[in-house]
């Protein structure tokens, strides 16, 4: 053995157990009770919790986007995902009108291989069905790259038909694959957006006003009615509010084979945050919009209970200066998104500390699930013989005031900024390597591996 973690108290998505953890070849190879052997590098987790590496299935790193490019590339924005205890993530790959999947998968390799500090896979966002996409399509599974998202949202821009996403879910049943959809009206909104425009309403808070839930309820439904006539499995990117999420219950009702998931900022987030003054609401436009507060609680309620499988970051991030600027007289000129991928297990943490989730389906909710749905477990998302080495030792006693400079991404703000937390990670492996250690990155760029992700079992 090349390492042992000794002391510390395992937590999977199903257990919680006293063991100290063997590693040799970056892998898992014992888990038992006064480990031993000579000349192994020990690690001392005593008082603290031994858990997976967190699984963020939702970033945009170095992605182009409404005419900017988000802040944080792909060595930025994997640094701060590992000091929050994050060990994989799955960035979604665009493909832009006129290019095939090959393209833009080359084109998201070239962004990521050499600066990715954690391990990655990708999704495949199709924007622009052709025959030849739709045969690519076919393979995709087969290549690692078994899910597929679609907008429904963003007219003139990534936005699909319903014929088109009737193609793809087609594909998707057929090959092992699983379709995402960013499930918002995009007609709805654009009609929405000119109106409000047209009346001088250009400050952040008219960008919620121009999204109300019934927007995302109606595309959520409509998304999971295409699934059901084409026999198709979905899952529904950032569910922000009780509206869409009684279309998921309503859907797996009649047996249609849906999965949900919400992030972190729609847990602490509401409207009110757009109307923060000199323009600072504009940190959080992203969509959907944030919600009226009582979302808050039917958001927790749906993880504690299942309604809601797992939570990402939807890291999506511009800075504040020069960025989000853009926006100023006109709300639908600011870039959508907002950081968390630093911040999201913490933040989902806070839910154990006041007794909303167990310890358990916390680890669930952010590293055993994702992998789980997106083809990556055993190897990934839990503490077992065999499965990869990504492991946070983390301190249920560390109390933090979120801030700014507290944090590691690259963009120029944080939406937690002053929250009083309890619970971090404080040293984590990746593959049997120490990459964070007192919460700083002591890792190296490009120690990340591309990952080739299983299909989606039927
Ligand atoms: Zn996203």
């Amino acid at each position: 053995m090349d390492t042992i973690i000794k002391n510390g108290l395992v937590v999977t998505a199903s257990d919680t157990f006293a063991a100290d953890v063997g590693i040799a070849g970056g892998v898992v190879v014992q888990l038992g009770q006064s480990l031993h052997a000579e000349g192994a590098h020990v690690i001392d987790a005593s008082g603290r919790y031994v858990l997976p590496g967190g699984v963020d299935p939702h970033t945009h790193l170095d992605s182009p986007s409404q005419q900017v490019v988000t802040a944080d590339d792909f060595r930025s924005g994997t640094v701060a995902a590992a000091c929050g205890g994050t060990t994989t993530i799955i960035d979604m790959c665009f493909q832009r009108h006129g290019e095939s999947l090959a393209e833009a998968l080359a084109d998201w390799h070239r962004r990521a291989a050499g600066r990715a500090v954690i391990d990655y896979g990708f999704h495949i966002v199709v924007v622009d069905l052709t025959d030849q996409v739709e045969a690519e399509l076919a393979r995709l599974p087969g290549e690692g790259i078994p899910s597929f998202k679609l907008f429904m949202a963003y007219k003139h821009g990534p936005m699909v038909d319903d014929l088109t996403m009737l193609r793809v879910l087609e594909q998707a049943r057929d090959h092992g694959g699983l379709v995402l959809v960013h499930a918002e009206n995009g007609d709805a909104a654009f009609h929405a957006q000119r109106r409000l425009l047209a009346e001088g309403k250009t400050a952040p808070r008219y960008h919620a006003v121009s999204r109300p839930p019934r927007v995302e309820a109606e595309a959520t439904a409509r998304a999971i009615a295409l699934a059901e006539l084409v026999g198709a499995p979905l899952f529904v990117v950032h569910v922000s509010c009780g509206e869409a999420l009684e279309e998921v219950l309503r859907g797996r009702a009649r047996g249609v084979h849906v999965r949900a998931e919400t992030c972190t900022h729609y847990l602490y987030t509401s409207e009110a945050d757009l109307d923060r003054p000199d323009f600072a609401g504009a940190k959080y436009v992203f969509t959907p919009p944030p919600r009226q507060p009582h979302q808050q609680a039917v958001l927790w309620n749906a993880l504690a209970d299942g309604a809601l499988q797992l939570v990402s970051s939807d890291h999506s991030v511009f800075n504040f200066h020069g960025q989000k600027e853009l926006g100023r007289g006109d709300f639908s000129k600011i870039p959508n998104g907002a950081p968390g991928i630093e911040e999201r297990l913490i933040g989902v943490y806070q839910g154990v500390q006041s007794g909303k989730i167990t310890l358990n389906r916390f680890v669930d909710l952010v590293a055993t699930a994702p992998a789980k749905l997106f083809g990556l477990y055993p190897r990934k998302g839990t503490i077992a013989i065999g499965g990869d080495a990504d492991i946070v030792l983390w301190n249920p006693a560390a109390e933090l005031t979120i801030t700014q400079a507290a944090l590691h991404h690259q963009v120029d703000y944080t939406l937690y900024e002053g929250l009083r937390v309890r619970g971090l990670p404080e040293t984590v492996l990746l593959r049997g390597q120490v990459i964070v250690e007192g919460r700083e990155f002591v890792g190296r760029a490009g120690g990340g591996q591309f990952l080739r992700r299983a299909r989606y079992p039927k």
